[in-house]
């Protein structure tokens, strides 16, 4: 969507490419003159400093519409180091006890909870109470009765619910789902989403039923039951699933390992997903309509996503997705912009549904039906 501000840049560029271009040669002229960013900022505290935190904190430096200006961490060493690194002041430091008090902190707009999963609910609770707006990472929640709980909170407290769904702004993707709505593909019938990779230490928490809530669906599977929704369009009226366990030490009871999943949508379109945490090489979303089809392999990972279609190969740059993710997710927070595909609470929990609908078949073994 062009804003006024990006119409007067462009008006700018053009205005100063013009006469140079005439004196250079229109097919050699200079590079348009950048207008540095001059709108509001969005002004961001993650709440969990670990792996994934840090990765955003670094793709952060590169933002114009948000800085990261808050840390909140059960560790102090990592408070004092991120201080260092990301310059950020004492003030706009908290940790699990304390973070209610943000509440009086004039100079943060946004908490963005990067946690294990099971503490995405409280914290977003406790996020929403002191009137800050709340980005989670994915899996929103454990199940979709939190979920819930999280959109009716944010809603109750007047503050706007995102979900960390970085792929949604991802050029390459966002191209192939332009085809799809151009009806480049024709009839689209068929979706593979195939997300896996093999997990390391057994005692990290994302084995542990308590915090992870469950096993590679809710960390890695959940990319195929999103990808599947926004690649064909719709939503599922019907799951199956089928769970395989090789090896029950590692992956005890509340944890799957691998699970087979079948999406049935109402134009008749089904999907077929693989989620496992005992392969690598499995990043794989596939499209395939009357007309024609969309691969992107690797599809979800951090980068860069690459991809074709019956029509040739996707040809975008690559931008670190945390960055294109923050700066987005500014402009909505602080702008009201509505971007192509959704990253808020009801987008979150759309994916709730579905992975609890999975859970139930893989369970019952019955197809289960899903009201819309
Ligand atoms: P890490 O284990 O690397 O970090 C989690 C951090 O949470 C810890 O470092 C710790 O930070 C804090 N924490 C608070 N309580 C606990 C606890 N009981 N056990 C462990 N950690 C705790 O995990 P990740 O960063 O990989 O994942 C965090 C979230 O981000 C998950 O929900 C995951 O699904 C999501 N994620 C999303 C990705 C994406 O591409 N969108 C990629 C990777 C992860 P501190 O010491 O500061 O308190």
């Amino acid at each position: 969507m062009k804003t006024r501000r990006d119409f007067l840049q462009h008006l700018t560029t053009a205005a100063l490419a013009l006469p140079i271009a005439s004196v250079y040669g229109l097919e050699n002229p200079l590079p348009p003159v950048e207008v540095p960013y001059q709108g509001p900022v969005l002004r961001v505290a993650l709440l969990g400093l670990g792996s994934y935190a840090t990765r955003v904190a670094e793709a952060m430096k590169a933002c114009t519409k948000a800085k990261l200006v808050g840390a909140i961490s059960g560790t102090p060493s990592k408070l004092k180091d991120w201080q260092r690194k990301y310059n950020i002041p004492e003030k706009n430091c908290y940790n699990y006890e304390n973070f209610d008090a943000i509440k009086n902190n004039p100079d943060i707009d946004a908490v963005y909870i990067i946690t294990p999963n099971a503490l995405h609910k409280p914290q977003c609770l406790r996020v929403a109470q002191a009137g800050k707006h709340v980005i989670t990472e994915k899996p929103m929640a454990i199940n979709v009765t939190e979920a819930q709980q999280m959109v009716d909170a944010c809603k109750q407290a007047n503050v706007k619910l995102l979900v960390g769904y970085r792929m949604h702004f991802e050029a390459k993707t966002l191209e192939v789902i332009r085809m799809r709505k151009a009806g480049d593909f024709g009839k689209v019938l068929f979706f593979q989403g195939l997300s896996g990779f093999i997990i390391g230490d057994p005692t990290q928490w994302r084995l542990n039923p308590a915090l992870s809530g469950g096993g590679a669906m809710m960390d890695i599977g959940i990319y195929s039951v999103n990808g599947a929704r926004y690649m064909i369009g719709e939503e599922p009226v019907w799951v199956t699933a089928q769970e395989t366990k090789t090896d029950p030490v590692k992956f005890k009871a509340g944890i799957d390992e691998t699970i087979q999943f079948q999406f049935g949508f109402p134009s008749g379109a089904v999907a077929s997903c693989l989620s496992t945490y005992s392969l690598n090489n499995l990043d794989k979303f596939f499209l395939d309509g009357t007309k024609g089809f969309a691969e992107l392999q690797p599809s979800t990972g951090y980068g860069p996503i690459e991809g074709r279609t019956h029509k040739g190969v996707l040809k975008y740059p690559h931008v670190t997705h945390q960055t294109t993710q923050m700066d987005e997710m500014a402009d909505i927070l602080l702008n009201n912009r509505q971007p192509e595909v959704p990253v808020d609470g009801e987008e979150g929990l759309k994916d709730m549904k579905l992975i609890d609908a999975i859970y139930a078949a893989v369970k019952s073994g019955q197809r289960v039906e899903l009201k819309g």
